[in-house]
């Protein structure tokens, strides 16, 4: 089943020439409504007739994070307060939050987006789903929420909170159908398995994001749950979870590019990345009304492919995420990614998914910790399986990231577990 049909299976040039229009569109509204945008365009001396066709965005200037927070709350709005319907921000590590306006039409766009995705996991109007993201300022509960809603689906607004409950509802609903972040339904997998339930439970999709999971522990859920997995990403400076989704093939995600046009660029010079090459994910939003943003840097790392997928839809699809330039650790002028060690503990089998990397420096020496949980059998076992096993975790763990890496096993369950985005990182040089 496919949504929207028209939009989802437009030829590339039809897409081209309405993405095109739409630029235009945009980039004339944001320059007589934003003064940001106006600013900008003027230092580089671009009026809104220079943008008459998509391959024109290379001319246009790019927008950063700090771009937003300079603005708070509401200084790049493009339309007047009282056309906006909703607001959502979100937590910042360091400084400001993010604030996001939308107008009713943005909250419709968005709930569109999302429905296309939902159908393209394999969901309909008889499916029953939990949406387990937190319901609030973040973008994940309500997005997903609308979306479903929008679908037809009988949606049950879980947010976060008592695992137990949500496996006993998942149970008594009869739930088809469950959106969290993967690490989430990780836990909620170990509860179910706790509960006896997994035999009781009719769940059969599970829609994840809004952090960077590997193939190994999707399909890690697939087969411990008997259900198919999928990704979905957004972003809320765009919209939220709805940007792009992986369909059935699972050969990427679909990006909703008639709505949120996507760039891979050189995260350090910034030029244009060519299709299949890793660079940073940049976003124009082309029809949004009340926070539009041009060309916006999302520090995820990714690559684009354009050619057609075989479940019909011409919607390009970016990999799956290989983390953000921010996300990044350099350990001892290595460049680390939590990915990379969570694809090698995968890959091993003999642990769960469940780790902590703890970076220190000692002696002006980085050094890296990874706490990994494995099965009980290893702590009843002799002291030596226990100690072949960190051996072994550390070659693995040194070959995939080519510096030296202490292991340290840890009992089941005894890593703190998250409902929203895990923890997987203690930096402690950035505490000093
Ligand atoms: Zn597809």
């Amino acid at each position: 089943m496919i949504w929207n049909e028209s939009r989802e299976c437009m030829s590339r040039d039809e897409m081209m020439t309405m993405q095109g229009k739409r630029l235009a569109k945009q980039v004339n509204n944001v320059y007589h409504n934003v003064e940001f945008y106006r600013k900008k365009m003027q230092q580089l001396g671009i009026e809104p007739g220079d943008i008459t066709r998509i391959e024109d965005i290379s001319k246009l200037p790019y927008t950063t994070k700090d771009d937003l927070r300079d603005n708070y709350p509401f200084g790049l709005l493009a339309v007047p307060q009282s056309q906006i319907v909703r607001v959502h921000a979100s937590s910042g590590t360091t400084g400001k939050a993010t604030v996001v306006s939308y107008t009713r039409k943005d909250i419709e766009v968005w709930s569109e987006c999302v429905t296309r995705e939902l159908v393209m996991c394999g969901l309909g109007i008889d499916d029953v789903i939990q949406v387990a993201y937190g319901y609030g300022l973040f973008t994940g509960g309500l997005g997903l929420h609308y979306g479903a809603e929008n679908l037809g689906c009988t949606t049950v607004p879980m947010s976060t909170g008592n695992t137990k409950r949500l496996v006993t509802m998942m149970e008594d609903f009869g739930a088809t159908a469950i959106a969290c972040t993967p690490s989430y339904l990780l836990h909620i997998g170990e509860v179910i398995e706790e509960m006896n339930a997994l035999d009781r439970i009719k769940l059969k999709v599970a829609i994840c994001g809004a952090e960077p999971w590997t193939e190994t522990m999707r399909l890690q859920i697939e087969e411990k749950l008997h259900i198919h997995a999928h990704d979905i990403y957004g972003l809320s400076e765009i919209c939220g979870p709805g940007v792009a989704a992986d369909c059935i093939y699972h050969k990427g995600l679909h990006v909703q590019e008639d709505h949120y046009y996507p760039e891979i660029v050189s995260p350090d010079t910034l030029n244009p990345i060519a299709d299949g090459e890793v660079g940073e994910l940049v976003f124009t939003t082309l029809t949004k009304e009340g926070m539009p943003l041009i060309r916006y840097r999302t520090k995820d790392l990714t690559s684009i492919d354009r050619t057609p997928c075989e479940c019909g839809r011409t919607l390009p699809r970016i990999s799956r995420f290989k983390g953000r330039t921010d996300d990044m650790l350099i350990i001892r002028g290595v460049n680390v990614f939590p990915s990379q060690v969570e694809a090698a503990l995968l890959e091993m089998g003999e642990v769960t998914p469940h780790y902590l990397m703890i970076v220190d420096r000692v002696n002006n020496l980085d050094t890296l910790e990874v706490q990994v949980e494995v099965e009980e059998r290893f702590f009843s076992d002799e002291v030596k399986e226990l100690e072949n096993l960190t051996k072994k975790i550390s070659a693995v763990l040194q070959s995939a990231l080519q510096i030296a890496v202490k292991v340290k096993l840890v009992e089941p369950r005894s890593l703190e577990r998250s409902m929203g985005k895990a923890v997987r990182v203690i930096d402690k040089r950035k505490l000093v």
